[in-house]
């Protein structure tokens, strides 16, 4: 069987969602498929998104699928050190309220769904050919062989993305640019403050970093992000050893386990070819220096909904007319990301004695203080090494 559309989006996850929406609200008839049998479900993520990132995609936060809202955030240096900061003084990324992703990723599809798109569930895209000005992806859905012709391809597969190398972009990822992560949802957790979410920096999680991202009563997200490049052990064993060793997991039980990978090497070159755009994880829109890639993989399905539907309008799906899509990306995401880059090079360089004596001076800053010249002098104070490698880096 051969269905045909405008707009093809392939994977239903907040980018493809996002991505589906914009198009169909602007005009193109739209289809989106996942190979999933529920939306949202497994879930590979810590769910933490800034209250300011969903404001500024006006998504209005619903009790539905915001499990907890949260007030701080505290940043353990390896020898237990904290700084604490407070979203009154500090824009905190990633941090606002935490998700419950199942429910989250269902009700934006719903949107899209609403706003007019085609939903196919378990429906697994599993290559492509081009067809004169249009492209024909063969799909297997609920079992049954599809080929589903599209003038626009939208590739929004998440992190392990196929799709992109399927048009010729260079969507490989380095093992230095994808963080392997390993997390329990746990009940029984006991942390200092409940209201905030904690990050653990230094060995714990080499290359990377711990976190305990709370759920509500006794319930939090435990996991950590590595770099295969750094470290002999898995993620799964970083984890088991972080959970042994952290106060607030000693009674804890894991409920569910996760792993995924996260691309944090920086936006892609390449996000468009002739019919075709790349959104999300498959993108590597993926902040380098948190791993949060929810609100930009949604701000990118904006964009690339948006470009699209006008496409079709115009008649014109050459990659030099959806050039808009990578124009807007790299303005409003990629400039941001290039410089998170430089601050994650700048943390990875830092030992476990660095990470320490910084976390010490800061803990007897003023918030409001913190300010880059503060920053520096605090650095200068605490490790003039420290301040050379960060000189190296900008
Ligand atoms: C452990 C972990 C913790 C994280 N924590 C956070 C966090 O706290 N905050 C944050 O902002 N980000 C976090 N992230 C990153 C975040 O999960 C992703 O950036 C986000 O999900 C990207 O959305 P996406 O739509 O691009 O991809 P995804 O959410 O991965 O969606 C891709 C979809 O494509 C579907 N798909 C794939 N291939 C095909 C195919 N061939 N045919 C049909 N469907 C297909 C999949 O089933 C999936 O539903 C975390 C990631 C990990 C691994």
């Amino acid at each position: 069987m051969i269905i045909e559309t405008d707009v093809l989006v392939i994977g239903a996850g907040p980018a493809g969602s996002l991505t589906a929406k914009h198009a169909a609200l602007n005009g193109a008839d739209v289809i989106i498929i996942d190979k999933k049998s529920e939306i949202g479900t497994p879930k590979r993520c810590a769910e933490g998104v800034s209250k300011e990132g969903l404001k500024k995609l006006k998504i209005e936060p619903s009790t539905r699928w915001v499990t907890k809202e949260l007030s701080g955030v505290r940043l353990i240096a390896p020898n237990g050190t904290s700084v604490w900061l407070n979203d009154e003084k500090v824009k905190l990324p990633e941090a606002g309220y935490i998700l419950e992703r199942k429910v989250f990723d269902k009700h934006m599809a719903m949107d899209a769904a609403r706003a007019g798109a085609q939903i196919m569930i378990k429906t697994i895209a599993n290559g492509l050919r081009r067809d004169g000005d249009s492209l024909i992806v063969t799909a297997e859905s609920m079992g049954e062989e599809l080929e589903i012709k599209a003038k626009i391809v939208i590739g929004a597969d998440g992190p392990e993305s196929r799709v992109g190398r399927w048009v010729g972009l260079k969507t490989a990822q380095k093992p230095k640019n994808m963080e392997s992560c390993a997390q329990f949802e746990m009940v029984n957790v006991k942390m200092e403050d409940p209201d905030a979410i904690e990050f653990h920096f230094g060995s714990t999680a080499p290359g990377g970093y711990a976190w305990i991202f709370p759920k509500g009563d006794d319930i939090a997200n435990v996991g950590l992000g590595i770099l295969t490049t750094e470290t002999d052990k898995s993620a799964y064993e970083h984890l088991l050893d972080f959970v042994k060793n952290n106060p607030a997991t000693q009674n804890a039980q894991p409920v569910e386990f996760n792993i995924g990978g996260d691309p944090v090497g920086g936006m892609h070159k390449e996000l468009t070819a002739d019919n075709f755009m790349l959104v999300g994880d498959s993108a590597s829109q993926v902040n380098p220096l948190t791993g949060g890639g929810i609100i930009s993989a949604m701000e990118a399905g904006v964009y690339a909904g948006k470009v699209a539907a006008k496409a079709i309008k115009e008649g014109d799906y050459s990659a030099k007319n959806l050039s808009e899509y990578q124009e807007r990306c790299e303005e409003n995401i990629g400039v941001k990301f290039e410089r998170d880059l430089k601050v994650k090079d700048y943390l990875q360089s830092l030992s476990d004695e660095e990470l320490n004596s910084i976390a010490d001076a800061f803990q007897d800053i003023e918030l409001d203080r913190i300010n880059p010249a503060e920053l520096i002098k605090q650095l200068i104070k605490v490790s003039p090494k420290a301040l050379l490698k960060l000189g190296k880096l900008f």
